[in-house]
């Protein structure tokens, strides 16, 4: 055949690198994955999910709705109590926390996608943080859509890089094609780095002043995964209650992560005009997140039922971040470094330079000879013309795994690094 039947985007994709990770271990069950994003098993919520879901149903009245397509933004209900959590946790005010700003979608990926989708052509631009969840760099790259990694500090984006950044994009003429900085503000996955308020507030000045060279507003795209995964330290605000954030920020956030990655349901809180224009795409994709799911979420956060679970949940990832934290110190030589986790599923290990630990690396395949998985620190690196991709990182999940293997996979790891002559 001369031609192929597929379009630019399906020609163009790629697979994913976590569907090759979770392949591994689900091909090698011996293996201990420190690797997937999976969250902790025996804490999953069977009771309270089952509770209000013998609720939901317990009546035509509410069971039938619930069994019944619903609205393409979401369940009124659930929209409801998501304006008033999220508004609530900033404790500010304003029609940016509006019930009607929300949207409720089939988990936050998927918004993270629509998002793309509504803003972004081929050969648009996106900034986003050097490194930064690897499954959005996967939309990008399908969608050829152009990155610019900006670094990231201990407390978020370096705001000069990203100063510079745009003024170089500015003088290139570039900057027409820049329509938002992607930032994953609370335990950042991978890095477990959480952005101070000021670094929200710094970026929101510097993309407004450059909206006029740019001709349009360049939104920032706060993507709040984790925030709820919180054992350690204060809850930050988010960019909606920084002055200028109420039309310029969209907040992602998921109830996969603090409920259940089963019950997969994420929401946004958008702007107009953006709202509208992504609630039409959504309804050509699936005009809706299934209803049923939406109910038992519903019923699970007015009954209490999802915060009680959620504290049982701070506490068990915090057991668990210190068990890794433990066999860390324990096991990796000196000249590895990471930081104790205060949130989300990871901690961040850098080794030297000198070390690669990408996928065709030697310290990768020794790991897997030893039956240990990790996500490579340069797949969570953008292609950026302007840099070559740093090969020296690992992120270590203490979601999915047991305690006891975690201890082991770390001893593990800590072997090779050795063997490696890692000092
Ligand atoms: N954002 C980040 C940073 C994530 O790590 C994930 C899940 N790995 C998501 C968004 C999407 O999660 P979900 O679709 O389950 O809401």
């Amino acid at each position: 055949m001369k031609s192929s039947p597929l379009s630019q985007l399906g020609r163009r994709i790629t697979e994913p690198p976590i569907a090759w990770l979770m392949k591994r271990s689900l091909d090698h069950p011996q293996l201990i994955s420190l690797a997937a994003g999976f969250t902790d098993n025996p804490s999953l919520p069977v009771e309270e999910a089952r509770a209000s879901l013998d609720e939901v149903l317990s009546s035509p009245q509410t069971g039938q709705p619930a069994l019944q397509y619903g609205p393409s933004a979401g369940d009124g209900r659930l929209r409801r109590l998501t304006a008033e959590r999220a508004q609530r946790q900033d404790q500010a005010d304003g029609p940016q926390y509006a019930t009607d700003r929300v949207l409720i979608t089939h988990g936050s990926q998927q918004l993270l996608y629509l998002l793309c989708e509504a803003l972004c052509d081929a050969g648009d631009i996106v900034l986003l943080e050097d490194p930064t969840y690897f499954v959005f760099l996967g939309i990008a790259q399908s969608r050829a859509i152009q990155c610019r990694g900006v670094r990231l500090a201990e407390d978020g984006i370096d705001l000069a890089q990203l100063e510079a950044t745009l003024e170089t994009l500015k003088r290139s003429g570039e900057l027409p094609r820049v329509k938002m900085l992607y930032l994953v503000t609370y335990y950042q996955n991978p890095t477990g780095i959480t952005t101070a308020l000021e670094k929200k507030a710094g970026a929101l000045a510097l993309l407004k002043h450059y909206e006029r060279a740019a001709g349009h507003p360049i939104y920032l795209l706060e993507d709040a995964a984790y925030r709820e995964l919180r054992f350690a330290g204060a809850d930050v605000h988010s960019a909606l209650a920084v002055k200028g954030g109420k039309d310029r920020v969209i907040y992602t956030g998921t109830y996969s992560k603090p409920f259940a990655t089963g019950v997969r349901v994420g929401y946004g809180l958008l702007p107009e005009p953006l709202y509208t224009v992504v609630l039409r795409i959504r309804g050509n994709h699936d005009f809706g997140t299934s209803n049923l799911l939406q109910q038992i979420l519903a019923q699970a956060i007015d009954t209490g039922r999802y915060e009680k679970h959620l504290g049982v949940l701070q506490k068990r990832y915090a057991q668990k971040a210190a068990v890794m934290a433990d066999a860390i110190g324990k096991n990796f030589p000196a000249g590895v470094e990471w930081r104790p986790p205060q949130g989300g599923l990871y901690v961040w290990a850098r080794a030297p330079q000198s070390v690669r630990t990408g996928i065709k690396s030697r310290f990768f395949q020794k790991a897997m000879r030893q039956d240990v998985l990790y996500v490579p620190g340069e797949l969570c690196y953008a292609d950026d013309p302007r840099r070559a991709k740093p090969n020296h990182e690992m992120r270590l999940s203490f979601g999915g795994a047991k305690e006891a293997d975690i201890q082991e996979g770390i001893a593990r790891l800590g072997r090779v690094l050795r063997e490696m002559r890692v000092k």
